[in-house]
């Protein structure tokens, strides 16, 4: 059987889940699920990414020790799966004590090949980050991404030399990273040497809560290498290192250089294969505002959970909002599209066409074929495939006016039944438990309601 190993990054658990980290999941949930239609054994891992200064301070402020907090963050990220049928086969967490061993034996190797150096470094420190920033990275003297005062840093510090593996990266992005667009991108900072030797360590007394550097008492890991590794420590655990190089890792757009960059450089030098497909995927806006806390427009996953159940959140999450590009959610929209496609488009439609076979084709129920295994050859994010089939079979509907007389139309309303059957298959991977009722129902002649309409519109 062909195997499949997906990853998607691993969530930092500085805060609580939102629905940034709960779309990635479920793509690679979809991606899962589609890829074991076409009868490949999927490996799916996720986790959570522990250490690093921001855990440390959030730790502080909630008052806890650091991994106590750690255990209890990590387990809301991984009650996400449970709640919106997320099907990860490992949830590796950096904190694992074998996670830990395999990033020191990682460390020690790097340093055998020759590609760490260590020296004095001054340079401005962006807390928000964890990283030293570059001069691109810098508006008005404060980091660009936080707005925040940089700290002027000097310390003895470990470093990544990256320029020898700088070309095999470069090749390895303009076939392997997804969209295109993100390419360019990345390779405009590879080639910008910002990257061309990258600290990756930290001096204890500033930073403590991380993995130390073995054969070197006073530094810890940079968070950055400590995390990447998780995608080969998890295989390690689970005696699957034969899934390696990974077929599809999901990022988002924020930590493409860390995956496109220093991860690349990192395998390189332990002698590990390239994963085979980078995807970045962009970020959710809410109301035409980035998510943040002090703008106080988080969307917790929970909330549409509550409002929509697991099926149609994870249906509307793929209907609305692009995978590659940036998108917007409103409430309003969610509502609009719950209740036109999925409450009377789809809901209705299942409900109709099974009416239809009860009241012309009952005595002939067997004859609706059982359809072999669909076979999808490109798959794409967006429902808009299904949703032409389903427009068909309305179409096919209100065409031929069935409803008046449906005994002199049992052909039809077979192909119905057929054209519906299709439709739940290719909406498997989005909404599994609605699939399975939908073909129940066919198969039953029981129908029920999949979609209760939402009674207010607004919230
Ligand atoms: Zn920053």
């Amino acid at each position: 059987m062909k195997k499949t190993y997906i990853t998607t990054s691993i969530a930092y658990v500085n805060a609580e889940p939102h629905i940034g980290f709960l779309y990635e999941l479920l793509a690679a949930d979809v991606l899962k699920r589609y890829h074991q239609s076409q009868d490949t054994e999927v490996f799916f891992l996720t986790g959570t990414d522990e250490h690093g200064i921001k855990v440390a301070q959030a730790a502080t402020k909630a008052g806890k020790e650091p991994q106590q907090f750690v255990d209890e963050v990590s387990k809301k990220f991984e009650q996400l799966g449970k709640n919106f049928n997320i099907n990860f086969d490992y949830f590796i967490r950096t904190t694992n004590p074998d996670h830990q061993k395999f990033v020191q034996e990682k460390w020690l190797q790097l340093a055998e090949a020759g590609v760490l150096k260590k020296r004095k470094y001054t340079g401005l420190y962006c807390s928000g980050c964890e990283a030293f920033k570059t001069e691109g990275e810098i508006e008005g003297g404060k980091c660009a991404i936080h707005e925040k005062e940089l700290e002027k840093i000097e310390e003895e510090n470990w470093f990544l030399d990256i320029q020898n593996s700088k070309l095999e990266i470069r090749n390895w992005i303009e076939t392997s990273v997804f969209p295109e667009s993100r390419r360019q991108e990345v390779i405009n900072i590879l080639e910008s040497g910002a990257y061309d030797e990258v600290s990756v360590s930290r001096s204890k007394e500033r930073y403590s809560w991380g993995v130390p550097v073995p054969g070197d008492e006073g530094q810890i890991m940079y968070v950055w290498v400590d995390a990447l590794f998780n995608y080969i420590s998890a295989l390690e655990i689970n005696g699957k290192t034969d899934l390696w190089p990974a077929d599809i890792q999901i990022v988002g757009k924020d930590i493409l250089k860390f995956h496109a960059i220093i991860w690349p450089a990192l395998l390189l030098a332990c002698g590990y294969d390239l994963p085979k497909k980078l995807l970045v995927h962009g970020f959710i806006n809410v109301d035409g505002k980035k998510m943040s806390k002090s703008l106080g427009n988080v969307i917790a996953p929970q909330q549409l959970l509550e409002r929509y159940g697991v099926d149609a959140t994870r249906y509307l999450l793929f209907r609305q909002l692009s995978f590659y590009d940036d998108s917007n959610f409103t409430w309003e929209d969610f509502d609009r599209v719950y209740n036109g496609d999925l409450a009377n488009g789809l809901g209705n439609l299942v409900a109709r066409t099974i009416g239809l076979v009860r009241s012309s084709l009952e005595p002939l129920i067997r004859t609706i074929p059982k359809v072999e295994l669909p076979v999808f050859p490109d798959f794409q994010y967006d429902l808009a495939t299904i949703n032409l089939l389903i427009n068909k079979a309305d179409q096919h509907i209100s065409k031929h006016r069935i409803w008046v007389k449906p005994e002199d139309y049992t052909k039809e309303i077979a192909e119905l039944a057929n054209l519906i059957w299709e439709v739940s298959d290719r909406l498997e991977p989005f909404m599994p438990e609605t699939a399975v009722e939908i073909r129940r129902q066919l198969t039953e002649l029981d129908s029920k309601p999949l979609f209760p309409r939402l009674k207010t519109e607004t919230l």
